[in-house]
């Protein structure tokens, strides 16, 4: 994979002229550590870079569905996310060499974005499920066992015939 996607040519900006960014970045340059996270492809960033006086402006959008598990019930749950205006501004005098990378804020924007708490439809079905087996549940294993006696004393009744 190129990274080259990531990068701003300074010197190819004149005042005043845009340049168009629109890519799909492949995952890996998230480098994501944590394996309950995922993202689906492909990651959508577009917008455009300009320089304002003694700055470089990088204004994009950036959209992208998350996979992360609910916070209730495990299932992977996918979750929208859309990064309306997403700005970066730089001094041109910083960056070295005319080349202003911005893949690691790119990578930051979008780890940022990603919620702590989801729930698999906005609203889990399990939350409720939940509550009502912790309160029923030794009233179900007082049920099953003696369901599972029944069955002997059928036996002991035949065997006594
Ligand atoms: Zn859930």
């Amino acid at each position: 994979m190129t990274t080259d996607q990531f990068k701003i040519y300074i010197d190819r900006l004149d005042e005043g002229k845009e340049e168009k960014i629109i890519i799909s970045p492949d995952l890996s340059f998230l480098d994501l550590a944590a394996d309950e996270l995922t993202f689906e492809e492909p990651i959508q960033v577009s917008g455009k870079a300009y320089i304002s006086n003694t700055h470089l402006i990088i204004q994009l959008r950036i959209c992208l569905v998350a996979k992360l598990p609910c916070s209730i019930c495990n299932e992977q749950t996918r979750v929208d996310i859309d990064v309306k205006n997403f700005y970066l501004t730089e001094e041109i005098a910083k960056i070295s060499g005319s080349v202003y990378d911005y893949r690691e804020k790119l990578r930051e924007a979008i780890i940022l974005e990603v919620p702590q708490f989801v729930e698999c439809d906005g609203n889990c079905p399990q939350r409720e499920e939940l509550r009502q087996y912790l309160g029923k549940k030794t009233e179900d294993s007082q049920q099953n066992e003696s369901d599972a006696q029944f069955p002997f004393s059928t036996l002991d009744t035949h065997l006594e015939e």
